[in-house]
């Protein structure tokens, strides 16, 4: 017997419904690329995708079809989300900072129908045109004046409106995003009606963004970026003022959030250091912001004990691309009032608790079999299973998953008895010296705490009697000198003693992926000829 509630398709345009009506009037403020400043709302957002949704029937588009875009943070791919989805499509989002082989790869993988770009990323659009063979269609959200095609704006203003979504499966898809392995091509993660939404809804937990209506939100990670942590979605269903910029500038940043009184804001470490040098260059404070959620690498402590000092939440995050993206997020508990600074501080810098729809375990390393204690102390190979969490790739024959449903993360952590995760490393980075692990990441996070150091980067090289050894690749900051010894001394108290790097070497740059990590694998094929001396 079945229960007696009403039918809910999970699907996403619910969410942009419930915006417009509920909330319909507020904001939705865009600085874009050019310098020109717009102001939409839920409301218009929504009119606006229903009238996206017809120009895309119009164009040929059909339930299923994917419809790409390539573009920065802004009200119109805003209102792409939803009118793609709106219409039965799979929205895409390119990053463009990813190389040409692998724009050419994903965008013909994917079989991308329509192409919704920015001006700003014209250039690749005519070097990618001859090899993009299944794009039909391109989009300019915000062309130059004499502009020669479809200009979002008359596109989706040629239509009336009058659009009832399409109907079908909660289970359906609504998005797709490639994530760039270590090995092989890129994999495609598509994301579900209802996956999405329940993500969604678990982001607006005071645990997790802890958005109501009274939140503005300047969203940093890219739109392109794990679908830019489910924000403009979580954002809908609270009703939130946001706040884009199409320019990651942190001048503009740094005025918008004072001007429109930004509460929060999310984005990579990197953001962070940028507005931190911005400031200080300026000799001017940080935004008064509640709340930032920083996640997509390790947010180092000395970023967090800056933040906090300056009266903001830093909410710690962990996901991946796999993972919708969130996973866990960092907030105080019960006790947080009997902890000292420094305390709070230590609890931030590790990645959080998981939100409730999400499992984690840790199992051995060399033995996948075996589950680990949530103790605190032993270290392992993290797995995570839950109902926005992939089960296969776009395309893919097989489960992403073992047969119990976990997906291998690739990252390794520590799970405390509070059910905190505390990322170590990654499986393929860990340094394994004379048996023992040694987590490059810890090695890293120490290091960019001493003064002079902009950047490190710490990898295992061949040691003929420990099999490998940390050394440590640092960039130092301008027009400041730090010295190897320095670097050393500032590590002592930080780690244990046989985790000290055998070598430490300056480099003018540390490579990075197209989403802004170090990238271990280019930094290991730079130095293949390396020889620790004595090994
Ligand atoms: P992506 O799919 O590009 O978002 O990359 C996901 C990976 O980023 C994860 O598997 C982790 O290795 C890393 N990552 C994400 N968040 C964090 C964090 N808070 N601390 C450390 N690493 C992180």
């Amino acid at each position: 017997m079945l229960g007696a509630m009403q039918d809910w398709t999970m699907r996403i345009t619910h969410v942009i419904d419930a915006a417009a009506r509920e909330s319909g009037a507020r904001e939705i403020v865009t600085h874009w690329a050019d310098g020109h400043e717009t102001r939409t709302n839920w409301a218009e957002v929504r009119t606006d995708a229903l009238k996206m949704a017809q120009a895309l029937e119009a164009l040929g588009v059909k339930k299923g079809d994917r419809v790409a875009s390539l573009a920065m943070n802004h009200s119109r791919h805003l209102v792409s989300w939803y009118g793609v989805a709106g219409m039965g499509g799979v929205l895409h989002t390119v990053n463009p900072r990813l190389f040409e082989d692998q724009l050419e790869y994903i965008v013909n993988h994917a079989e991308d129908k329509v192409l919704l770009y920015d001006a700003a990323f014209q250039p690749i659009v005519d070097k990618m045109r001859d090899r993009w063979t299944t794009i039909e269609h391109y989009v300019c959200y915000d062309p130059a004046d004499g502009f020669d095609g479809h200009a979002f704006e008359s596109w989706i203003g040629a239509q009336d409106g009058e659009y009832t979504w399409a109907e079908g499966s909660e289970r359906d898809p609504c998005m797709l995003c490639y994530t760039s392995g270590t090995t092989g091509n890129p994999k495609g993660v598509q994301y579900e009606h209802r996956s999405t939404v329940m993500h969604a809804m678990a982001g607006l937990q005071p645990s997790a963004f802890n958005f109501g209506p009274a939140s503005v939100m300047l969203p940093v990670v890219p739109m392109f970026h794990a679908a830019s942590w489910g924000l403009p979605y979580a954002g809908a269903m609270a009703g939130i003022k946001f706040v884009f910029s199409a320019v990651n500038d942190p001048a503009i940043l740094h005025e918008l959030m004072i001007r429109e009184k930004v509460t929060d804001s999310a984005g990579v470490p990197t953001v962070w250091l940028a507005h931190f040098q911005y400031c200080d260059a300026q000799k001017i404070d940080l935004p008064p912001l509640k709340a930032a959620t920083i996640g997509g690498s390790a947010c180092p402590r000395f970023m967090i004990e800056r933040l906090m000092k300056n009266g903001t939440r830093v909410q710690h995050a962990w996901g991946m691309t796999e993972t919708s993206p969130i996973g866990t997020v960092g907030g105080p508990t019960s006790d947080w009032n009997e902890l000292t600074f420094d305390e709070k501080v230590d609890k931030t810098a590790m990645q959080g608790r998981p939100i409730f729809g999400v499992e984690l375990r840790t199992v051995d390393l060399d033995d996948n079999t075996v589950e680990l204690p949530r103790d605190g102390e032993t270290s392992g190979a993290l797995q995570i299973r839950g109902p926005w969490i992939i089960r296969r790739y776009f395309k893919g024959e097989a489960d992403a998953c073992n047969n119990d449903g976990w997906f291998d993360t690739g990252d390794v952590g520590i799970i405390h008895p509070d059910g905190t995760l505390q990322l170590t490393d990654r499986t393929k980075d860990v340094i394994k010296s004379g048996g023992e692990w040694i987590s490059s990441v810890e090695l890293e996070n120490a290091a960019v705490g001493c003064p002079g150091v902009a950047e490190a980067a710490c990898v295992g090289m061949y040691h003929s009697k420990w099999d490998e050894r940390p050394v440590l690749f640092v960039v130092k900051k301008e027009g400041e000198d730090v010295t190897a010894d320095a670097v050393m001394d500032h590590l002592k108290p930080l780690i244990a003693k046989w985790w000290m790097p055998d070598a430490v070497e300056f480099v003018d740059d540390i490579p990075h992926t197209a989403t802004g990590k170090i990238s271990k694998k280019d930094l290991r094929a730079r130095f293949s000829d390396y020889s620790l001396e004595g090994a």
